[in-house]
């Protein structure tokens, strides 16, 4: 199989623009660029990848909640905690999600972020609500364990 140069697929996708049609095949737009069927894909691909990210910073992070015996591992209730509470200035800045998964790796993995799961998240805010402190565990990080 040639491989096209990027200039040849930067054409191709162009006159594929104007004709309305997907980038990557010759069925007619619809999502952005692509047709149904390459935007699905497009799709899933864009979520594996932030998957795959999100699995390795978890893992980096130990993997599992931080609350004490809690144990939870399954990928989907865990998220990265803010130890210091700071959260919300990363959020502003990055958003959720791939954005801000990205930007801790690039940090080179912070002490400033520990695993919690969803339930401990909850725990934590309703601690701080409350205006009681939180166990003394929370209170330094446990980040970083690998
Ligand atoms: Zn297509
Ligand atoms: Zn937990």
């Amino acid at each position: 199989m040639i491989r096209p140069t990027t200039q040849q697929r930067k054409n191709w996708q162009q006159s594929q623009r104007a004709k309305g049609l997907c980038r990557s095949c010759t069925s007619p737009v619809s999502i952005g660029p692509l047709c149904e069927h390459h935007a699905k894909l497009d799709r899933d691909r864009t979520k594996k990848k932030a998957q795959a990210k999100k699995e390795q910073i978890i893992a980096h992070y130990g993997g599992v909640c931080a609350w004490p015996e809690c144990g939870v591992k399954d990928l989907d209730m865990l998220s990265l905690d803010h130890v210091n509470d700071d959260g919300a200035e990363d959020r502003k800045q990055f958003g959720l999600g791939t954005r801000f998964y990205r930007y801790v790796v690039k940090q080179g993995f912070p002490d400033r972020y520990r695993v919690l799961c969803m339930n401990h998240q909850w725990k934590k805010r309703m601690t701080l609500l409350r205006g009681e402190s939180l166990p003394q565990f929370l209170a330094f990080s446990s980040a970083c364990l690998v």
